[in-house]
């Protein structure tokens, strides 16, 4: 630990060195941070190894959550990287796969219709937004939102989050699903849990464990939800990042020096390794309060009390298309449950605006620099069955 510790503060120390000395004078001191960071990071040129270390620091935050990685496709963390991101039971790039998402969905097939509603049996929930630095995202305070309906199964999912995914400005691809190759303007994912296991991590390693709602935003066709207006309303509230997690601390170290030293990546993947400082008393009643949530918090922009009907956050056509997938950033866990709206919802410019504004977890970026965007996945013979739902009693305008 106490070598995790000097090593950080020599690099530190190393760049603020380099700074001092002048930006023209050498990029000797930058050259040997980098050096230093990179030798640290076990594994991290060596051949491809998709699987995990037995032993290991993984590559995890302070929360044993998360982890650093990139959608720049020459960081050397993007996602064509992400298999050497050290989770355990790490799926992503899995060349064996055939459930990895998100996918072109094809629309060749018939419609079938879907025996039970796809609902939610509550119709208000409160919850709150936060920005992670990936993408802005919504968690409902109450940890039983169930949802009723996902074919395959007649348990009920338990919702965790909703997310945002969105392209590069100015890039035609603004969403991880296409359907029959088209495009739409954002993406938001609505996960949930098999209410039989107890979070998403458990039900991560059971197939149909998760269950992911999929709204494609469109700014021309479809009708407003409420329920992701008043999401997208407070946008603006969620736009710093504050990395108060240090999830991508070391890359961010990286990330300074070679701007400084305009040095170039050389294309090869490593895995992102975070050291685990022990938190002296201070932080640890941050890290509680983290945990916690509360408003205080210091792991990022918040904003709480946010009201919505979670049903109005489903497609108002209810047809779906469903395929067996994956989670579409790492751990690329292939338990996945997708429903994909065949019809897009509507977004206004102004929130694709605000959603673009959004800061990064990599200093100095926005989300929208590289977008949150996973590459399409081969559908590697996969059948992707189009269901229509029974409509809702209730519908909106
Ligand atoms: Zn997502």
């Amino acid at each position: 630990m106490a070598f995790k510790v000097v090593l950080m503060l020599g690099v530190v120390f190393l760049a603020q060195q380099s700074l001092a000395t002048g930006f023209d004078f050498t990029t000797s001191y930058a050259r040997k941070a980098l050096t230093l960071v990179e030798d640290y990071l076990p594994g991290h040129y060596n051949d491809f190894n998709p699987h995990p270390t037995s032993h290991g620091e993984r590559a995890f935050c302070q929360t044993g959550e998360e982890s650093c990685f990139s959608y720049d496709p020459d960081s050397g963390i993007g996602p064509q990287c992400w298999f050497k991101i050290d989770y355990p039971r790490n799926k992503c790039c899995d060349e064996r796969n055939s459930f990895q998402s998100p996918i072109d969905i094809p629309v060749n097939q018939r419609t079938r219709h879907a025996r039970n509603r796809l609902r939610y049996r509550r119709n208000h929930i409160k919850g709150e937004l936060e920005n992670n630095g990936i993408y802005p995202k919504f968690e409902p305070e109450d940890d039983n939102i169930r949802l009723y309906g996902v074919p395959g199964t007649h348990r009920s999912y338990i919702m965790d989050n909703v997310h945002f995914h969105f392209g590069p400005r100015g890039d035609e691809r603004q969403t991880e699903h296409t359907i029959g190759g088209h495009n739409f303007d954002a993406e938001a994912h609505i996960v949930h849990h098999r209410s039989d296991f107890a979070n998403v991590s458990e039900a991560s390693v059971h197939k149909g464990g998760i269950a992911v709602v999929a709204i494609l935003f469109s700014t021309e066709h479809g009708s407003k939800s409420p329920a992701f207006e008043n999401i997208f309303r407070e946008l603006g509230e969620v736009e710093d990042f504050e990395d108060e997690e240090n999830v991508c601390f070391l890359e961010n170290i990286l990330i300074f020096i070679k701007r400084i030293f305009n040095l170039e990546e050389d294309g090869r993947c490593r895995s992102a390794l975070i050291p685990t400082f022990p938190a002296p008393p201070s932080q640890q009643k941050v890290h509680r309060k983290c945990l916690l949530h509360t408003k205080d918090s210091r792991c990022g922009e918040h904003k709480d009390e946010i009201y919505l009907n979670p049903n109005e956050l489903l497609s108002e056509c209810a047809v779906y298309y469903n395929y067996d997938g994956s989670l579409t950033s790492p751990t690329c866990s292939e338990a996945v449950t997708w429903l994909v709206a065949a019809e897009p919802t509507r977004i206004s410019k102004e929130t694709l605006k605000a959603l673009a504004a959004v800061e990064s977890r990599f200093t100095g970026d926005k989300i929208s620099d590289k977008g949150n965007l996973r590459p399409l996945q081969s559908l590697a013979g996969r059948e992707v069955k189009k269901l229509r739902f029974p409509k809702r009693k209730h519908r909106y305008h």
